[in-house]
């Protein structure tokens, strides 16, 4: 025993010298810090889930011993991308659904129904991703081959944009929906008094009303899919906009036991016992979930003709839209939320809708503030209302490649001079000098790299048109990171915990196999994340 000593000694002694004062330090590294000059660095350190120094790796080297060393090649890195719109929850539910995005016809939706049926053999057949626009008759489809083909199982088949559904008349019966029936906010089309399964807006929640709510393993499920889909596209943060406050345990539960790392910002759906609830409790707020906004719809989409403008729709006689609620409704909702120091966020996408918004915004606000009530989509504003957004601090919260996927038919619904004034990203951000960048996924892909490449080439993933559309409205490539990182932080009063990569912040970072502020345009939609981080631990690297 007495001839272990000396050897122990050298042990202690060894141990001694290796006192790590750090958990990593990544090296090698071209550092997009998005700082507030945007500076970059070539190293950086995390201690403790946090960013503790970022600099020169000569200087860092000498003042740190970290666990784990990660030498990034020369690669660029970046703070950990954040979505200031998506629906996380709903794209995980729907990843267990029919997928019929990008479907040709409507006879490729009711094949990939059908063989879809063969797997999942009972219960309700949800799909969603359908898009008239992109089939040779661009008309909306009539559900008779689907009674054919589902006499008795339901049916429900959201179009792509979330505001118009087709359900079958097993699933029309079990909602008890009649021909001719009216809904206000909504539609039940119906030609020559019968039904064609058509739904539009609110019409479409009295069915999905009726679907049985999944269950706490499903719902769960949903949450580490869309988790896992999300880390591989670099996203650290997403915000979820309109859940029902029951989410608000099973997230956080989940989070608690480790199992979703995802940091969530939740807007909670405008439904009174959702009120209730944050009301009462007050803001809640953990390093991964933050709740204390609530999200509004004042309309519907521009596809489904369901936006809400202040002249007709150029493809549509004598229609104009509609909103998805009373201005009373509004009035009283921004009147409570403001009350009780929440923050407001309102999808509003026709210049009618933006405009009732604003007002209502601009008297519950009045003028410069720090309360960061945001319009979600602000798609289409009428020049004359643009100000409204500086004048009162209203953050417009918008989705790039909604800008490229809508272009194609866009000039269609408002015409020539009409679309000069959507998708206006420049205009708006001028307003309060930032802007929040989202995507609105499932609606458009969950990928930040089609943002950034919407934003700053206003092209679609085959290059179209060529030049951009509208250029005068496109971001800075330096503004568009931002708007993924930092401003989206910001739109969520988060800019002080996240965003950049800058001492005292959650090490959130990505590893990019190229270099989004340098590589050529065109090529931005394939650049690829080769690592995620959250709090310092990699959650995601590319195979
Ligand atoms: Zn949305």
């Amino acid at each position: 025993m007495k001839k272990l000593w000396p050897v122990l000694f050298l042990l202690l002694a060894a141990c001694k010298q290796k006192e790590y004062n750090a958990d990593l330090l990544v090296k090698n590294a071209l550092v997009y810090t998005v700082d507030s000059t945007f500076t970059t660095a070539n190293a950086f350190v995390v201690s403790s889930g946090k960013i503790l120094a970022v600099g020169n790796i000569d200087t860092l080297e000498k003042q740190y011993l970290a666990r784990e060393v990660i030498d990034a090649g020369g690669k660029a890195v970046y703070p950990g991308f954040i979505d200031a719109h998506a629906h996380f929850y709903e794209y995980g539910l729907g990843l267990q659904d029919v997928k019929l995005v990008g479907t040709k016809s409507w006879d490729a939706v009711l094949d990939s129904v059908s063989s879809y049926s063969r797997h999942k053999t009972d219960g309700w057949i949800i799909g969603n991703g359908w898009d008239q626009n992109i089939w040779a008759n661009k008309a909306f489809p009539n559900k008779a081959k689907l009674d054919s083909l589902f006499p008795v199982r339901p049916v429900l088949l959201s179009r792509v944009d979330g505001h118009a559904a087709i359900a079958n008349q097993a699933a029309l019966n079990i909602a008890g929906i009649k021909p001719g029936q009216k809904i206000t906010g909504g539609e039940i089309e119906t030609v020559n008094g019968k039904l064609t399964g058509i739904l539009v807006d609110n019409a479409v929640g009295i069915v999905t009303r009726k679907i049985p709510a999944p269950t706490e393993q499903i719902t769960q499920a949903a949450l580490l899919d869309a988790q896992r889909n999300c880390f591989a596209v670099g996203l650290t943060t997403v915000d979820d906009c309109g859940l029902p406050y029951t989410m608000v345990n099973t997230i956080a539960a989940l989070q608690h036991k480790g199992d979703l790392k995802m940091r969530m910002y939740v807007m909670l759906a405008d439904q009174q016992e959702n009120y209730d609830y944050l009301f009462k409790r007050g803001a809640y707020k953990t390093p991964g979930l933050n709740v204390r906004a609530f999200k509004v719809y004042a309309d519907g989409a521009l596809g489904s003709r369901g936006a809400c403008l202040l002249h007709p729709y150029s493809d549509q006689k004598n229609w104009s839209g509609f909103l998805l609620s009373s201005k009373a409704h509004f009035e009283e909702v921004a009147k409570k939320i403001a009350a009780h120091g929440f923050q407001m966020c309102t999808h509003a996408i026709g210049d009618s809708a933006n405009r009732v918004m604003l007002k209502i915004y601009a008297e519950n606000l009045k003028g410069k503030n720090n309360k960061r009530w945001r319009i979600e989509h602000a798609q289409i504003v009428s020049p004359q209302d643009v100000k409204l957004f500086g004048d009162n601090n209203i953050i417009p919260s918008v989705q790039p490649t909604h800008a490229t996927s809508d272009m194609v038919w866009a000039a269609k619904r408002l015409g020539a001079e009409r679309l000069k004034t959507g998708y206006a990203y420049k205009d708006l951000m001028k307003q309060n000098g930032w802007i929040p960048l989202g995507t609105d996924f499932p609606v458009e892909n969950i990928n930040p790299m089609y943002t950034f490449y919407a934003a700053t080439e206003r092209r679609d993933l085959k290059g179209s048109p060529d030049g951009g559309f509208q250029m005068e409205n496109a971001l800075s490539r330096t503004e568009a990171l931002r708007g993924m990182t930092v401003w989206a932080a910001k739109a969520n009063f988060e800019e002080h915990e996240k965003g950049s990569i800058e001492v005292g912040k959650y090490a959130d970072f990505v590893i990019l196999d190229q270099d989004i502020m340098k590589v050529k345009g065109s090529e931005l939609p394939n650049v690829k994340v080769l690592k995620t981080y959250i709090n310092g631990v990699k959650v995601y690297e590319k195979k």
